[in-house]
């Protein structure tokens, strides 16, 4: 993981910002000028650009991906806590497994890919191993939790194997037995005689569904089906500085795998709710503090919340109301370790609605000694061209 990887965005040469229609056409444009075939000269160095790009391509094509890898970057979220260790980023790709099959691409990709792949190869035998579906969930968590960080945990409905029959879906003291019909490889093979020879073709066996296999008497407790659905309560971390819609995932933790697939991924969107002093851009943080007429006129130590409590600060003789003075690095700290943003908090001037008796005979006292009946008359008047 060490090693430098380019960044995705630099390797199909767009914006961060990029629409998905021009993140097609760069790619389009790219795998066109990288195809090895296109390259007899160069291939070698071809196909690793090709690699690259495509590699790019599957990930910022994803909504979900690409959201992630704008967050984490290559190396995934490692690092936070052993939660994550699980989890191998982007550097684990294992190259083009998103691709193929369902109708992935347009025409002229698909061309691009059959060619440089030896054509359509890649069909699934129904009863070779399925990955797990991901499972998505969210949690709601306070500001100051996605500031500081914290442990939550959620509850994930998802097939587990039924502990009845340990998943084999026969009733304990009974056993599944090889299916007839197929002998136990799921497939049923014909071959017919035509006039251009003897042609074969395979389809799923519908004696067992294409598991090889068949249950004389099925488990009670999950009917066979080997599986049940339980509530698991997951445990993870929330890393310090998360900021709202930002999604942790949780690798192995979605539904099981089936016929030894891998499990899929658990997928946590967290929702932050709004604090009532602070607000959030980034990892900078924005509050307004109200001062007093006299206090902004003469200065003097006013209190400021950050987000270690309160605290003093020496407001300035004649701050304007509308002033925004900057607290450097007292803003969240990054959730990637990139730094610490800044607060930022604007003084609003308080001018008093009612005065006391006493105090309109100041007020009018100083707007005596600062020689002006009415202030306004000394400046130009919109009508005095
Ligand atoms: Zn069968
Ligand atoms: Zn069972």
């Amino acid at each position: 993981m060490a090693e430098t990887k380019r960044d995705y965005y630099e390797v199909l040469g767009v914006d961060k910002s990029v629409s998905d229609e021009d993140l097609k056409k760069a790619y389009r444009k790219l795998a066109k000028k990288y195809h090895p075939d296109a390259n007899p000269d160069n291939r070698a160095e071809a196909e690793k650009n090709f690699k690259e790009v495509n590699e790019a391509y599957e990930v910022l094509s994803d909504p979900q991906k690409r959201k992630m890898y704008d967050q984490f970057g290559h190396s995934g979220p490692n690092g936070y806590s052993s939660d994550f260790s699980g989890f191998s980023g982007f550097d684990g790709f294992s190259g083009f497994s998103g691709f193929g099959g369902a109708g992935g691409f347009d025409v002229d990709l698909g061309d691009i890919f059959s060619s440089f792949f030896g054509g359509g190869s890649r069909s699934r035998r129904s009863n070779g191993p399925q990955r797990g579906n991901d499972i998505k969930v969210s949690v709601n968590i306070s500001f100051k939790e996605a500031v500081f960080g914290t442990k939550k945990q959620v509850k994930v409905t998802r097939k587990e194997q039924c502990p009845t029959c340990n998943g084999s879906g026969a009733k304990p003291g009974t056993s599944t037995e090889t299916c007839k019909a197929c002998n136990g490889s799921g497939q049923i093979r014909t071959v017919r005689n035509t006039i251009l020879g003897s042609m074969q073709t395979t389809r799923v066996c519908d004696n067992c569904a294409g598991s090889g296999k068949v249950i004389s008497s099925p488990c009670t407790e999950c009917k066979g089906t080997g599986s049940v659905r339980k509530v698991r309560t997951v445990t993870f971390n929330i890393p310090a500085g998360i900021d709202n819609g930002m999604i942790i995932p949780i690798r192995g933790e979605g539904e099981p795998g089936i016929r030894g697939g891998a499990s899929g991924d658990l997928y946590i969107t967290v929702n932050v709710s709004q604090d009532n002093i602070f607000s959030r851009k980034g990892d900078n943080i924005y509050e307004t503090v109200h001062v007093s007429f006299a206090m902004a006129t003469l200065g003097g130590k006013i209190k400021i919340q950050t987000l270690e409590g309160e605290e003093g600060y020496d407001l300035p003789s004649g701050t304007q109301s509308g002033t925004v003075f900057t607290l450097r690095n007292r803003g969240i700290k990054n959730v990637n370790g990139n730094g610490t943003g800044n607060l930022n908090f604007t003084v609003i001037v308080d001018i008093p609605k009612r005065l006391s008796a006493e105090e309109r005979q100041l007020v009018e006292k100083l707007a005596e000694l600062s020689g002006e009946s009415n202030y306004v008359s000394k400046k130009k008047g919109f009508f005095d061209f």
